[in-house]
């Protein structure tokens, strides 16, 4: 069979690239090793964590706030087995709705490992042995990520193990130590701690989430601290040893000191690698790094000019919805459009509860740049709409180019920010003026009140309501 594309890799970078392939006129081609589609983020990342984050919030609240709320529950429990099977539920469906998508858009699935056999022609190997090969004028590298570790730990996926098995456990770790307080850690910690585990981080960096705004973690760790997390920043892990059913973490603190710490589960949440495995690259003569990562140029094509690669395989941001705006990218530069993606305005977001949410620069980031600019800070627990719910926590910060007032990083902390960053990523995709967003009306009352006050504040130092 011959296509016009063939992209390798079923997740939001390859299954978005194929559909807008397919829109666009083109015969598409789709190659999955695994037998549902969807990749990381529909089977073991984005949507089954944010299941068990839904589920383990019901419980937390019918423990610690619905009898503020007049609402009495006596002894709130749960099914931890049927809470893991609604989640399967949930991506179930979800990857079942990607199969109607392929068959809606014409796309040819094809179930298998995907190599190279040259630039053009891709072998499939089936489960069963058998074999069968495809050309493709071009061909989209969309083969994601697995999760990383550090050379001295073993994975035995049963007590020290990743964020896969994390999301099949089959009860509540009594106590689970988490080796990186990074989103994925955080947000499978909350899940566990929601539901009664002890929660340990141990974190290399001297904050949790290192790469986002330092306000943001600080408020970040004082709120989980505060649900029982517990955690141990500067600590470098030297060793993981599994010992029967528990599991010692042995780290350096700052000082210097070896510390132990012994849990019955440990979830090593250190990063992801790209994952180029079985690809037989060399055979199609595309360059990889040394981490396996493939190098791409500003148009994502690979040093072989038919070849592409998109999502968690190439460099930047880990996250499904860049993945999915470079597979949209290269499908429509292929089909002769000249699309662009503003990678300043990727929102990063962390659904622990408060949720955080991010997008543009850091005030770390503008300092290191030289950028003279302004920062407006509300507190959440300012707003009638936090009072009303109860969430009180966080707060929203607008930084703004002292000279211009241009907004050019916004953080939050609160309730459903991961929702609202949205009205600020388009702000800022049109280049908004602190003082534009703080005009514009917000409704009353919502939780979006924080973003105008704290851009009013960023343009003039003066909110309204605080
Ligand atoms: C626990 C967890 C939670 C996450 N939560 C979020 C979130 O809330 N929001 C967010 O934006 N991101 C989240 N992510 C990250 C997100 O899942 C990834 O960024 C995203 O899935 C990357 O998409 P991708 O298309 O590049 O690759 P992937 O989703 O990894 O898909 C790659 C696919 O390629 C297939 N494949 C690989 N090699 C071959 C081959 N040779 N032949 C055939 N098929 C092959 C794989 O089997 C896989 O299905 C989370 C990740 C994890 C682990």
């Amino acid at each position: 069979m011959k296509y016009d594309i063939v992209v390798i890799g079923s997740g939001p970078g390859g299954y978005i690239g194929a559909i807008r392939a397919a829109q666009l006129g083109k015969k598409v081609a789709i190659i999955e090793k695994y037998s549902t589609l969807g990749g990381t983020c529909l089977n073991v990342g984005c949507i089954p964590s944010k299941a068990l984050l839904d589920s383990s919030h019901h419980y937390y609240d019918a423990v610690h706030y619905f009898e503020e709320h007049g609402i009495s529950v006596e002894n709130p429990s749960f099914d931890f087995g049927k809470m893991v099977d609604r989640k399967a539920k949930v991506v179930e469906q979800t990857t079942g709705g990607i199969n109607f998508l392929m068959d809606k858009n014409n796309i040819d699935v094809y179930e298998g490992l995907g190599s190279f056999e040259d630039a053009t022609h891709v072998k499939i190997t089936k489960k069963d042995g058998s074999s069968e090969v495809i050309e493709g004028t071009n061909i989209i590298i969309a083969t994601g990520s697995k999760p990383s570790t550090l050379p001295f730990i073993s994975i035995d996926k049963e007590r020290v193990i990743t964020s896969t098995e994390a999301l099949t456990l089959k009860e509540v770790p009594k106590h689970l130590l988490v080796i990186g307080g990074g989103v994925i850690g955080l947000e499978l910690g909350s899940v566990y701690k929601r539901l009664g585990a002890e929660v340990t981080v141990i974190e290399y960096a001297s904050s949790i989430t290192p790469n986002m705004d330092a306000d943001v973690s600080k408020e970040l760790q004082k709120v989980l601290k505060k649900q029982g997390m517990k955690f141990n920043v500067s600590h470098g892990v030297t060793a993981v040893e599994r010992k029967g059913n528990e599991v010692v973490v042995k780290a350096k603190n700052k000082k210097g000191e070896e510390v132990e710490f012994t849990g019955d589960y440990c979830l090593v949440a250190v990063g992801r690698r790209p994952y180029t495995d079985g690809l037989a690259l060399d055979k199609a003569g595309v360059k990889a790094t040394e981490r396996g990562q493939i190098e791409v140029n500003d148009h994502l094509q690979t040093n072989v000019s038919n070849i592409y690669a998109i999502g968690d395989v190439v460099r930047g941001a880990m996250l499904a919805h860049k993945a999915e705006e470079e597979g949209v990218v290269v499908a429509e530069y292929l089909a002769g459009q000249k699309p662009h993606i503003d990678y300043n305005l990727i929102p990063g977001i962390v659904y622990t509860w408060p949720e955080v949410a991010a997008v543009g620069k850091t005030e770390q980031e503008l300092k290191d740049a030289n950028v003279e600019y302004k920062a407006g800070k509300f507190p959440m627990r300012a707003l009638g709409r936090s009072r009303a719910s109860g969430d009180l926590d966080g707060f929203v910060k607008v930084l703004a180019d002292k000279n211009t007032d241009e907004i050019l990083g916004v953080h939050m902390v609160g309730a459903r920010v991961a929702d609202l960053i949205m009205e600020m990523a388009v702000a800022m995709e049109f280049r908004a003026s602190a003082e534009d967003i703080a005009r514009i009306c917000h409704g009353h009352p919502t939780y979006s009140e924080a973003i105008k006050e704290a851009a009013k504040t960023a343009w003039d130092g003066m909110p309204l309501n605080s």
